[in-house]
């Protein structure tokens, strides 16, 4: 789960991470007063999921209450990259001498977390990266070890701090490193990460991504248990435990397994026409969770008059052909489709499944390229 700056800022704070003060703000009026209690200069911050917002100009420097509320109901009024902006974060201003950018994530390729930084942070770090990679520090962690004072300080050295600022990284990474732990985090980055005048370094900016198969063990997941921003059948769907997604073309499907999902995608493009939703059941999907998914398809074609047609694939080995198309069976029986069905079965005793699916008027098809291309053409 993706969380806001001052979610995350306020979650580093706890953990000893130098974070600037701030306040949080719904209304212009309210960033007004955030900035006398801050006493003066100060920034007000969109408070947005996608990144950008400097450049968006969702960034404002204010430095006093009619400054705030200015600048507070242009931003309210905003949206960025589609998500509505509904707070704001008033902090103080930092004193910028130089803008650096950390991250740690997991590298799944490597098997182990990953510490990315740079000395030129900022809002042109993807320009950076892109044109000279070399200037992008790479280190891998040893989860086991963990992250050794030695290593930290030879990640501040690699980016060319040196003396009392390489010492000051270090000791902030560390810090960082801990958080990453503490928080099972998919990613925390901070950029920019302030060298102040005074040498002191600040996370100006966080941007932190929960692991949710720790949501049993992280407090936060008790104030926010799910994605601000999902639509009704995509809450439904985590509800469910589906990974459904809403898209927005005119073939509604579903499929059991990520990678064959992902594939009908490519393949409804490829025959002309546009997915509506991803939707993978997962493997050994049982009955009741096969007959869960294609309720939201279902629901989805309901709803969305673009939807034309509904793609069904199932490919069995771990799932059987009585829950897989037994699932549909019992949603078909629920709920009649406002457009037709198509489908196809490979895998073990697959044309059990496709019998099933046929008594249920669902058109089913020898091959995957034949049922996509008639649920894409219908
Ligand atoms: P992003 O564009 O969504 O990543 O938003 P950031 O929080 O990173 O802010 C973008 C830029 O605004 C930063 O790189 C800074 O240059 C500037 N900025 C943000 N906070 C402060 C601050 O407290 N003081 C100063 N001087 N600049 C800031
Ligand atoms: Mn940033």
């Amino acid at each position: 789960m993706r969380l806001y700056e001052y979610e995350a800022k306020q979650l580093l704070r706890e953990l000893g991470i130098a974070v600037p003060n701030g306040l949080v703000a719904s209304t212009p009026e309210e960033a007004g007063a955030a900035v006398l209690e801050l006493g003066g200069d100060a920034v007000v911050k969109a408070q947005a999921l996608a990144g950008g917002r400097g450049k968006a100009g969702l960034i404002r420097l204010v430095s006093t209450r009619e400054e705030a509320e200015q600048a507070g109901a242009a931003i309210l009024e905003a949206t960025h990259r589609g998500e509505r902006i509904e707070k704001l974060l008033v902090e103080e201003r930092v004193q910028v001498a130089r803008e650096l950018y950390l991250s740690i994530s997991v590298d799944r390729l490597a098997g182990c977390p990953v510490i990315l930084a740079c000395a030129e942070g900022g809002v042109e770090i993807e320009e950076v990266a892109a044109i000279r990679p070399e200037a992008v520090v790479r280190r891998h962690v040893d989860v086991l070890k963990g992250l050794r004072t030695h290593e930290a300080l030879q990640v501040a050295r690699d980016m060319g701090l040196m003396g009392d600022d390489a010492v000051a990284l270090g000791r902030f990474l560390l810090g960082l490193y801990a958080a990453f732990v503490q928080l099972d985090t998919h990613l925390l980055e901070v950029n920019p990460l302030v060298v102040t005048a005074e040498g002191k370094l600040v996370a100006a900016d966080a941007k932190v991504i929960l692991d949710d198969d720790s949501a049993f063990r992280q407090p936060f997941y008790r104030i926010r248990n799910s994605e601000p921003g999902l639509s009704a059948l995509e809450r439904e769907g985590r509800e469910k435990k589906l990974s459904y997604v809403d898209l927005d073309g005119t073939v509604a499907l579903m499929g059991n397994g990520a990678g064959l999902v992902l594939s009908l995608l490519d393949l409804i493009r490829h025959f002309g026409a546009t997915p509506a939703n991803f939707l993978d059941t997962g493997g050994g999907a049982s009955r009741a969770k096969a007959k869960d998914a294609l309720g939201l398809v279902l629901k989805k074609a309901e709803q969305d008059p673009r939807v034309k047609s509904i793609l069904l694939a199932f490919s069995l080995s771990i799932s059987l052909p009585e829950d897989a198309a037994g699932g549909v069976l019992d949603a078909l029986a629920e709920t009649k489709s406002r457009v037709p069905v198509f489908a196809v079965v490979h895998g073990t005793r697959a044309e059990v499944g496709e019998e099933l699916l046929r008594s249920a008027g669902v058109r089913v098809f020898p091959s995957i390229q034949e049922a996509t291309r008639a649920a894409a053409t219908a």
